[in-house]
């Protein structure tokens, strides 16, 4: 058994830059863990408790929150997602590659407090792309797209701030290509 911590993967990026089908990909590989964020958002059709998220009440939420039992959160859309603490903890203490998707202030987050790890951003080719992305995944409608579209601009501005005199993301990834980009994040977590 190995004894070597493991190491943190984030990776974040506008909703609908690609970030669940590289995670998707990443996850075949026998050493990575995936975290499931909590969330007060409502489940979309196909998606399962405990498995894409854990979906919380508000109340809920804000014990968590109160107990010290999430790792990171942010505010997204009016709802709010966070990352429980323990499952890291166990993954990285045995070794594994735990591998987290959050938005950017939950990044921040974790690159203010000194967290290690290995942080990519994955960027849509462009705004439009990004649009016509969320349109053919068909889980939002019109007007949670555009403000989508909206937030993808804020976060493309912010990816590219620095905290504590260092670049907030390692990485800044445009996924013109998915494999091409599975392979340029494979390259960097296994080289
Ligand atoms: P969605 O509603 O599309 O599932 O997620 C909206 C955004 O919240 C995405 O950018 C996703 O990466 C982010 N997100 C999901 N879980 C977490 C979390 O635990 N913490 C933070 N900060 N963001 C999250």
């Amino acid at each position: 058994m190995s004894t070597a911590r493991g190491q943190l993967v984030v990776i974040s990026g506008p909703s609908g830059a690609g970030k669940t089908s590289v995670c998707r990909a990443l996850k075949q590989h026998p050493d990575v863990e995936f975290s499931v964020s909590a969330t007060t958002r409502m489940m979309r059709d196909g998606e399962r408790d405990a498995v894409d998220y854990h979906f919380l009440t508000r109340d809920d939420f804000q014990r968590r929150l109160a107990e010290n039992q999430l790792l990171e959160w942010a505010t997204y859309n009016g709802n709010m997602y966070g990352t429980p603490r323990w499952p890291m903890d166990q993954a990285l203490a045995r070794g594994k590659t735990f591998l987290v998707e959050i938005e950017v202030k939950g990044t921040r987050q974790l690159r203010e407090r000194g967290t290690p790890g290995l942080y990519i951003f994955i960027a849509p080719p462009s705004l439009d792309e990004l649009r016509r992305r969320l349109q053919k995944r068909g889980s939002n409608d019109a007007i949670e797209i555009e403000q989508r579209v909206r937030i993808a601009e804020e976060e493309l501005a912010a990816a590219r701030d620095q905290v504590a005199g260092a670049p907030l993301y390692d990485v800044i990834l445009e996924n013109r290509d998915l494999d091409a980009t599975i392979r340029a994040v494979q390259e960097r977590l296994w080289p």
